[in-house]
């Protein structure tokens, strides 16, 4: 008697442990439903949006539809007022005037990149060789070259003629539009290639798309680039010199797609990090609050955040300033005041290739938005360590809202590393803390994540900024 009371009472401490849940264990068949629509709306979206531009124009015009209007510099603002943003055309900021105030409560944000790793086209690009006409590529963020090799590829960007005007290209993408394409070596003649080290199998030099093969019969001499250029000035009043002022890329032309017989996950090209900035934007449209809240999305994180359109450009300390200076509240007590999640994505535990990952720090994929602490390489260098209390906080919101959620860094220590935007907000005294949807084979021209995670994302978003 004495012994089975003290068994079931030495039982109650195994609540003192720590599990993660997976989020398609513990949610009800309602919000496995929602999970699932969210899902379908979100694969329209990266099906549509394939660039920083492309997704700034749809997030825009998502925002028209809910009533936001354009802010400019000097504009007066009112609680209530929603409003957005845009820079350059390659980022744009969404914001809502709430009605508490803002010195004692600060704003909360949200930051998330739309601009992925891809294959940007060179400013002289087209040549031919040998029956085909190509286009050479500088690529753009931190990607596996051969993964770009045999798979159709679209081409999206931008084109500013000699006179100004602006041609937007976007082919390859619907189902009869034809697509571009980079070679590998045959089988049969790769045993160099192949016992090489995987960095050499294909140089930056030669990711050449291919662009064309026909001949334009009466042409002087490169018949086939001349007949390239003629199509495109056809269609598009292209020159080759207009390339000088272009911004085109080639990103695979591939539609996001539920993988597995449970439909249980999304493979798609660009969930880094438009898994993250799609719920985030969706978090801001959908929010009931009285906190003033935003929402960020930004270009350029792929290659450090630079320029005027990644995080480090002062504009986006400028929009805080602006709003308060516009609400009469000081800049520098609300930063102080200020909480940001950094939302984008991280590693996701991949059983496959188990070796780089210390487990019990990992994201396990169905377990939920994954927050880290920190993220940064050799020794935690370059990140933004959110402080205990920062991460408390925000534990504690998504916590009273009853959304799974997880926390994890990146792989074992010293096999790696990666940064976030985090840091160049945290340096604007505000605590900052990161969290993403896990990726396997991130950075992929094919990236996998799971709908629950995605979803939970868009949960704790809206947790936070609540
Ligand atoms: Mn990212
Ligand atoms: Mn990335």
């Amino acid at each position: 008697m004495e012994k089975t009371k003290k068994m079931s009472e030495d039982k109650k401490y195994s609540n003192l442990v720590y599990n993660k849940a997976n989020y398609y264990e513990k949610a009800s068949e309602k919000e496995k439903e929602q999970i699932f629509e969210f899902a379908e709306k979100y694969k329209t979206f990266i099906d549509e949006c394939k660039t920083e531009r492309e997704c700034c124009r749809e997030a825009i015009k998502q925002a028209k539809e809910r009533g936001y209007s354009e802010f400019h510099f000097g504009d007066k603002l009112k609680s209530g007022d929603k409003r957005y943003f845009v820079n350059r055309d390659k980022g744009v900021v969404f914001f809502k005037v709430g009605t508490l105030p803002l010195e004692e409560n600060g704003m909360r944000i949200v930051v998330a990149h739309i601009d992925a790793p891809r294959l940007d086209i060179k400013q002289i690009p087209v040549y031919e060789s040998d029956g085909f006409c190509y286009l050479k590529t500088h690529y753009y963020g931190g990607i596996k070259k051969y993964q770009w090799l045999t798979i159709p590829l679209s081409l999206h960007g931008v084109v500013i003629l000699k006179d100004g005007s602006k041609v937007n290209i976007k082919i390859g993408d619907k189902e009869d539009d034809p697509v571009f394409y980079i070679s590998d070596l045959l089988p049969h003649l790769g045993r160099n290639q192949m016992a090489g080290k995987a960095t050499d199998i294909i140089s930056g030099e030669q990711l050449n798309v291919i662009i064309g093969g026909m001949p334009l019969i009466n042409a002087e001499k490169d018949k086939i680039k001349i007949n390239v250029l003629k199509t495109l000035y056809d269609k598009y009043k292209i020159t080759e010199e207009d390339f000088i002022s272009s911004e085109l890329c080639a990103v695979p032309a591939v539609r996001a797609r539920d993988v597995g017989f449970d439909r249980a996950l999304i493979a798609g090209y660009g969930h880094d990090d438009r898994s993250c900035s799609y719920p985030s934007m969706q978090a801001i449209f959908d929010v009931q609050n009285e906190n003033t809240s935003m929402c960020i999305l930004v270009d350029k994180e792929e290659i450090g955040s630079e320029g005027n359109t990644g995080i480090k450009c002062k504009v986006y300390e400028d929009i805080i300033d602006e709003i308060c200076f516009a609400l009469k509240v000081n800049s520098r007590q609300v930063r102080g005041k200020s909480i940001c999640l950094s939302a984008d994505v991280t590693a996701c535990y991949d059983p496959n290739f188990a070796s780089v990952y210390e487990k019990k720090n990992s994201a396990i994929i169905s377990c939920g938005a994954c927050m880290n602490k920190f993220t940064g390489s050799g020794g935690k260098s370059g990140s933004s360590d959110a402080s205990a209390e920062t991460v408390a906080k925000v534990r504690k919101l998504f916590d009273e809202s009853g959304v799974v959620w997880q926390t994890a860094e990146l792989g074992k220590v010293d096999i790696g590393g990666g940064g976030t935007v985090a840091k160049f907000i945290a340096q604007l005294n505000i605590d900052t803390v990161d969290i993403g949807v896990p990726v396997i084979s991130m950075h992929s021209p094919y990236e996998l994540i799971s709908k629950a995670d995605l979803y939970s994302m868009y949960k704790v978003a809206l947790a936070f900024l609540k």
